[in-house]
């Protein structure tokens, strides 16, 4: 958060963004075998989503206007909400956390809605930010918000709760944050080593705290991580296939096999009926039962 509205003048250039947007194609190329489709396909992101809580989860409340959906998003923007380090990891204090975020947003600043895409909170909770935004991961798009002046139109912004100029985040948020980019790599064919970044790479401003900031270079490898895992889990999922002679025949009865009216069975006949009847094994005690081991 802080210096979202204010004007300043690019700090890295059109050159390293291009740059950053050859990289993310030669990434896609490499995740995806070649594959024109730069954003990975719904298995992969059904096997890296994590769990994002929806709007409707924490009590969001209507936008002024609904966001502007456009093509995806080149980068992803970590913010610290300069709130309170607490200690209340529940999902209550997530959502409530969220719904003072946008109040903020909404009625101090008078901004359409809240402005980041989305909130993690110190208990690793993910919600869902601003409206549209997780229908728009969903199709490869972007839901534009207000979270990094001059660049929202081409970067997610993840709020972290809490201030992290010197205290470190917990363990849960770190873990639901390298999930959450993981996920959001994969949806939109991002190289995590380019494209994770701070708010303060973009912007003058302290966010996200310099411990936070510092701990970006391991943040990048631990999503390249998960989506290698993603990766691999996608392969057993959709490209594994027998070779045919392998194949199961069924329903065809291969030639020269005895005609029968069952091809399994029968595993049931009249006389299991008449006992299951007669024994009453189901009502008393397991006992040994009449005829057993003869
Ligand atoms: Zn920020």
């Amino acid at each position: 958060m802080g210096s979202h509205e204010q004007e300043s003048p690019h700090p890295m250039g059109l050159t390293r963004r291009g740059a950053v947007r050859a990289g993310a194609l030669a990434a896609g190329a490499v995740l995806l075998g070649g594959a024109a489709d730069l954003a990975a396909p719904a298995p992969a992101l059904a096997v890296a989503a994590p769990k994002v809580y929806t709007r409707s989860d924490w009590g969001a409340r209507r936008p002024k206007r609904y966001a502007t959906v456009t093509g995806a998003p080149d980068h992803i923007v970590v913010h610290h909400t300069a709130t309170g380090n607490s200690t209340d990891y529940s999902k209550s204090h997530a959502a409530a956390l969220s719904r003072a975020i946008q109040r903020h947003h909404m009625d101090s600043n008078g901004w359409d809605d809240t402005g980041q895409q989305f909130t993690i909170s110190r208990g690793g909770h993910i919600m869902e930010g601003r409206n549209r935004s997780l229908a728009a991961v969903r199709d490869g798009r972007h839901a534009i918000g207000a979270h990094t002046a001059n660049h929202n139109s081409h970067t997610v912004g993840i709020e972290n709760e809490g201030l992290y100029t010197s205290a470190a985040p917990t363990k849960a948020l770190m873990a639901a944050l390298a999930d959450t980019c993981a996920w959001l790599c994969l949806a939109y064919g991002l190289d995590p080593a380019e494209c994770i970044v701070g708010h303060r790479d973009y912007n003058a401003t302290s966010c996200p705290g310099d411990r936070l900031y510092g701990m970006l270079p391991d943040l990048r490898k631990n999503v390249a991580a998960r989506m290698r895992t993603a990766r691999e889990r996608m392969e057993l999922l959709t490209l594994a296939e027998l070779p045919e002679e392998h194949l199961p025949s069924y329903p065809a009865v291969p030639t020269g096999e005895r005609a029968a009216p069952y091809y399994h069975g029968p595993a049931l006949g009249e006389r299991d009926a008449v006992r299951a009847a007669d024994d009453g094994a189901a009502d008393g005690p397991e006992e040994d039962l009449p005829g057993e081991g003869a």
